[in-house]
C-alpha cells in the first residue's frame, strides 16, 4: 500500500509544481481544476505559453551557436515558427487569437535586441526536474511522494555553486523593485528545492523572474540553509493534498448537498423544539448539527476556497462559494467582470468627488462634521497649514528689475512669503484640555507672528533702501 492516500498517490505519481501552487493559493482552485483538466487555456495563457516555447528556441539556438545574444529578426523569425505549432503535441496546442500576435512580435523583438546571456553558464530550457519529497506515515516511516517543475531556463555558474532559474513572465504589470510575482514566493522556494535536490553541490538559488514587455528583472535568492524549511513546507502542503484528493468533496456533490440540506434540517428542528418548549430535544437537534458541521469540515473543507489575484485564472468562479463581493483583490474572473468594475469604480469616485465638494462647502459656514467609523470618530474639516506662495519667472524678473532701480540687492527669497491657508479633508481630531491651547493652533499662531515680523522686517528693508 502506499500510506494513508492509496487513491491520491495513484492518480498522482509525481505532483507537479503548478498544481501544488493552486493549492497553496486556493484549495478549491485546485480541486476545479483537477475536475476540469482539460488542456484549455485563455487567450492570455495561450500568448504567454508561445511566448515561452519561442525564447526557449531562442536560447537554444544561441546555445548551438555559442552566441550570448541573438538577432533580433532571427527572434522574430523562431516566434512566427513557434506560432505555427506544427511540432506540438495535439493536447498541447493552444488557441491563440490573432489579436494577440501584434504585441508578441514587439515583445520578442525587444526581449532579443535587449538582453545578452552568459550562454556557456545555460544548463538546462524548459526541463523538469523531479525530486523526492516525504511526510510522516501513521503507520509508521514515512510516506515517499515526487515533485516536479519545468523550469524556463536554469543557469548554473562555472564553480557550480550558484543557479539561477530564469521565469519569463509576460504580464502588463511588474511588481515593486523588491518584489517577485503574487505567486514568486511559492515558485522561487519550490524552484529552489528542486534545483537543490538535483545539483548538490549549488548553495543557493535565484529565481529571476523576468518581465519580458519591459526586460526588467525581479530577483530572488534562497540559500540551502533554507532547504530544512522549505522541506517542511513543501511536506506539509504534498500531505494536504494527498488528504484532499483522498477524501476531499467538491461543494456541488451530491454528497456535500445532502450534508447540507441535513444540517439545515436539524437546525430548522432544533428552532421547532426550542419554541415548544423542548429544551433537551433542541440540544439534541443542535449537536446532531454539530457532527453534521464537522463531516462536512473534514470532507468539503479540504478543498477550502480562499480568494485573492489568483481568481483571475479561476476556471468556475460562478461555482465558487465565496460571493464575487466578498473576494476583494480575486472580484474579477472575466473581461466583462473588469468592465464592470472599472464603470463602479469610475461612478464611484464621481460620487466621492461631488461629496466632497458638498462637504467642504457646508463645512466653509457650519464648521467640521464628525463621522464613525473603524478607525474611531474623525472629522471633515477645514486644517489650517503653513503654505508658502507660488513663485513665478516673472516675479522674479520683476523683483531683479526692481532692485536695480531701487540700486539694492534683489530680494529673492523674501518673494517666496509664508501665510496660513487651510485644506479640506478626513482628519482624526485632537482632544484639547480645557483651559489650554491645542497644540497645534499654538503652533500655528507661533508661525503667523513670525510671519507678520518677516513680513515687518522686509517693509523696514524696503524703507531703509
Ligand atoms: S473564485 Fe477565487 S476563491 Fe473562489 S474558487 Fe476560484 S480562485 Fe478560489
Amino acid at each position: 500500500m502506499s500510506g494513508p492516500y492509496p487513491l491520491a498517490v495513484a492518480e498522482y505519481p509525481r505532483v507537479r509544481q503548478s498544481i501544488l501552487s493552486q493549492f497553496d493559493n486556493c484549495r478549491l482552485l485546485a480541486g476545479m481544476s483537477r475536475e476540469l483538466e482539460a488542456g484549455w487555456s485563455s487567450h492570455a495563457q495561450a500568448r504567454g505559453q508561445v511566448i515561452h516555447r519561442a525564447i526557449a528556441k531562442c536560447l537554444i539556438e544561441m546555445a548551438q551557436h555559442e552566441e550570448n545574444r541573438i538577432e533580433p529578426d532571427v527572434a522574430l523569425a523562431i516566434l512566427r515558427e513557434c506560432l505555427r505549432q506544427a511540432d506540438v503535441p495535439a493536447h498541447d496546442v493552444v488557441a491563440l487569437p490573432a489579436s494577440e500576435v501584434k504585441d508578441m512580435v514587439w515583445t520578442i523583438q525587444k526581449w532579443a535586441k535587449d538582453n545578452t546571456f552568459d550562454i556557456s553558464s545555460l544548463v538546462a530550457v524548459e526541463e523538469r526536474i523531479t525530486a523526492g519529497i516525504r511526510y510522516p506515515d501513521p503507520e509508521g516511516g514515512f510516506v515517499e511522494r515526487q515533485i516536479t517543475g519545468a523550469l524556463d531556463a536554469l543557469f548554473i555558474t562555472p564553480n557550480g555553486e550558484h543557479a539561477t532559474v530564469l521565469d519569463w513572465k509576460d504580464t502588463w504589470g511588474i511588481p515593486g523593485p523588491t518584489d517577485l510575482s503574487f505567486d514568486g514566493y511559492f515558485q522561487q522556494r519550490v524552484y529552489a528545492y528542486l534545483v537543490m535536490k538535483q545539483y548538490r553541490e549549488v548553495q543557493s538559488v535565484t529565481t529571476r523572474e523576468f518581465y519580458v514587455r519591459f526586460s526588467e528583472p525581479r530577483n530572488a535568492t534562497v540559500h540551502r540553509s533554507d532547504m530544512e524549511e522549505i522541506e517542511a513546507e513543501l511536506s506539509a502542503l504534498v500531505e494536504n493534498w494527498d488528504r484532499a484528493v483522498q477524501h476531499g468533496v467538491m461543494p456541488w456533490e451530491k454528497s456535500a448537498k445532502d450534508l447540507r440540506r441535513e444540517m439545515r434540517a436539524a437546525r430548522r428542528e432544533a428552532e421547532r423544539l426550542a419554541g415548544e418548549g423542548d429544551v433537551a430535544g433542541a440540544n439534541a437537534e443542535i449537536e446532531k448539527w454539530r457532527a453534521l458541521r464537522d463531516q462536512y469540515n473534514v470532507t468539503v473543507g479540504l478543498w477550502k476556497p480562499a480568494p485573492g489575484a489568483h481568481c483571475s485564472f479561476c476556471p468556475r468562479p460562478q461555482a465558487c462559494t465565496i460571493q464575487p463581493q466578498a473576494r476583494g483583490a480575486g472580484r474579477i474572473t472575466d473581461a466583462d467582470a473588469a468592465k464592470r468594475v472599472a464603470a463602479e469604480t469610475v461612478a464611484a469616485e464621481a460620487i466621492v468627488k461631488k461629496g466632497k465638494m458638498a462637504l467642504k462647502e457646508w463645512v466653509d459656514k457650519n464648521g467640521p462634521v464628525d463621522v464613525r467609523d473603524a478607525k474611531g470618530v474623525r472629522q471633515f474639516a477645514h486644517i489650517p497649514q503653513n503654505k508658502t506662495r507660488r513663485v513665478t519667472q516673472e516675479m522674479i524678473e520683476e523683483e531683479i528689475e526692481k532692485a536695480r532701480r531701487a540700486g539694492r540687492e534683489p530680494d529673492i527669497d523674501g518673494l517666496y512669503e509664508r501665510y496660513i491657508g487651510t485644506r479640506f479633508g478626513l482628519y482624526k481630531p485632537k482632544p484639547t484640555v480645557d483651559g489650554e491651547p491645542d497644540p497645534e493652533d499654538q503652533s500655528l499662531l507661533e508661525q503667523l507672528e513670525a510671519s507678520v515680523e518677516a513680513a515687518e522686517e522686509a517693509r523696514r528693508r524696503r524703507e531703509a533702501a
